[in-house]
């Protein structure tokens, strides 16, 4: 085979780096940039879609209660979350490749010869690139979330309150520029071989999905572990979604601890969570066939959308529901004796009652539904019924009764 003449390609004619440049001689820019756009979504689109599956469908009802936030999303907000994904890999084809060309041009340290520099070296280039990413992402994280930038750069990020895995890469075209930042700044300075500039992607994909898969795997105790506190769970990042203002970091806990804008209540957070999915794991035990595990998490499901425990789980094995109208009646009364509800908020919270007993018995307890569409069901009507609640509740007593309900939710679950 005739050897190609391309400078810094001549030594090492078998790179990646190489082949790239081969196909983008014989099928041109155009073709090169959306050959390596469609790797840069791939390497987002397999490990997202796999949290993605194994959370939200495969093992749903075994991580439920590792969620973070209770709610779901809907279809729209993972549409947008992928599309605008879609569009970030683009952007980064095409500042990959002129990373490329500058590369060429001489501007860079970019090497393809391990030799060059050697094992030890290699290895310490990844671990000073993930300490200079993260400093670099916690502040120009930072600075995207001034107000005078925060529109224009980051809300496209921030739609998601309630991230999915899809989000990782979920970006304004603004931002995506700012993200890749990284890539070209430590390239000049940094001398790092082309693989160990991929080890270093892949660390950072795996980060970004964790950060944003909206269930909590790391174990109780993380937090509070005097090395493992150092890095940055699943939880931190979406409460920096849900409640933007606090954890802007990255892979450590580093910055968010020194900068003092870790949430305050982190931890305690994390650690609920960990204490919920404990509580079920317990009762998990004691039941062999997967039926009734699922009839649980259907008790379970059923019991937080009735709430206040007017349907107790023996009732519900029995099939002893009482009518919507007794049920809503039980409820009322629950609420009146422990919420200090005025006349007015008594007369409102009556008719939210009744309208999702009604809607509870309609589309969940008359229906022969399959676990997962049993499940969402009476997730989409318990979010509904919350907004409905919060128009009418001050916020004390909302958190007053969110926390009854979930109180009389574990009893349940713990008797069982
Ligand atoms: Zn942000
Ligand atoms: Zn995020």
């Amino acid at each position: 085979m005739k050897p190609l003449n391309q400078g810094i390609f001549v030594a090492k004619p078998a790179t990646m780096p190489h082949l790239f440049e081969q196909f983008g001689q014989h099928h041109g820019p155009l073709a090169a940039w959306l050959l390596i756009s469609s790797l840069i979504f791939l390497r987002y689109a397999l490990p997202s879609s796999l949290a993605y599956n194994w959370l939200y469908k495969w093992k749903s009802s075994q991580w439920i209660l590792h969620k973070i936030q209770q709610k779901f999303p809907s279809a729209a907000q993972i549409r947008h979350e992928i599309s605008y994904s879609l569009l970030t890999s683009f952007i980064f084809g095409g500042l990959a490749i002129g990373v490329y060309f500058l590369r060429k041009m001489g501007v860079g340290a970019l090497y393809f010869n391990i030799a060059d520099y050697g094992w030890a070296y290699y290895f310490f280039s990844i671990a000073v690139m993930i300490v200079v990413h993260d400093t670099y992402f916690y502040w120009t994280h930072r600075l995207m979330h001034h107000p005078r930038l925060f529109r224009l750069f980051h809300l496209v990020h921030h739609r998601s309150n309630n991230p999915t895995p899809y989000a990782a890469f979920s970006f304004h075209p603004l931002e995506s520029v700012v993200e890749f930042g990284i890539v070209p700044l430590t390239a000049i300075f940094l001398p790092m071989h082309a693989s160990a500039l991929f080890l270093f992607t892949i660390w950072s994909i795996f980060f970004n999905v964790l950060g944003h898969c909206g269930y909590e795997l790391a174990p109780s105790g993380f937090t509070r572990h005097w090395l493992l506190r150092w890095f940055n769970t699943s939880t931190h990042h979406n409460l920096h979604h849900e409640k933007s203002g606090y954890n802007f970091g990255l892979y450590f806990n580093f910055w968010d601890r020194l900068m003092g804008t870790n949430h305050p209540h982190y931890d305690q957070i994390f650690e609920a969570i960990k204490t919920r999915s404990k509580t079920r794991s317990k009762t998990h035990s004691k039941v062999s066939s997967p039926l009734k595990k699922a009839s649980i998490i259907g008790t379970l499901l059923l019991l937080s959308t009735c709430a206040f425990g007017q349907l107790d789980a023996e009732d519900l094995k029995n099939g002893n529901y009482g009518t919507p109208e007794s049920r809503a009646a039980q409820l009322d009364k629950i609420m009146a004796d422990n919420l200090d509800l005025n006349a007015n908020q008594r007369e409102k919270v009556k008719a939210i009652n009744l309208k999702y007993a009604r809607r509870t018995e309609a589309e969940v307890i008359q229906k022969d539904l399959s676990k997962l569409s049993r499940y969402s069901k009476i997730m989409s009507i318990q979010n509904d019924k919350d907004a409905e609640l919060k128009q009418v509740l001050d916020k004390k007593q909302f958190d007053q009764y969110r926390k009854k309900r979930d109180e009389q939710m574990w009893k349940a679950l713990k008797g069982g």
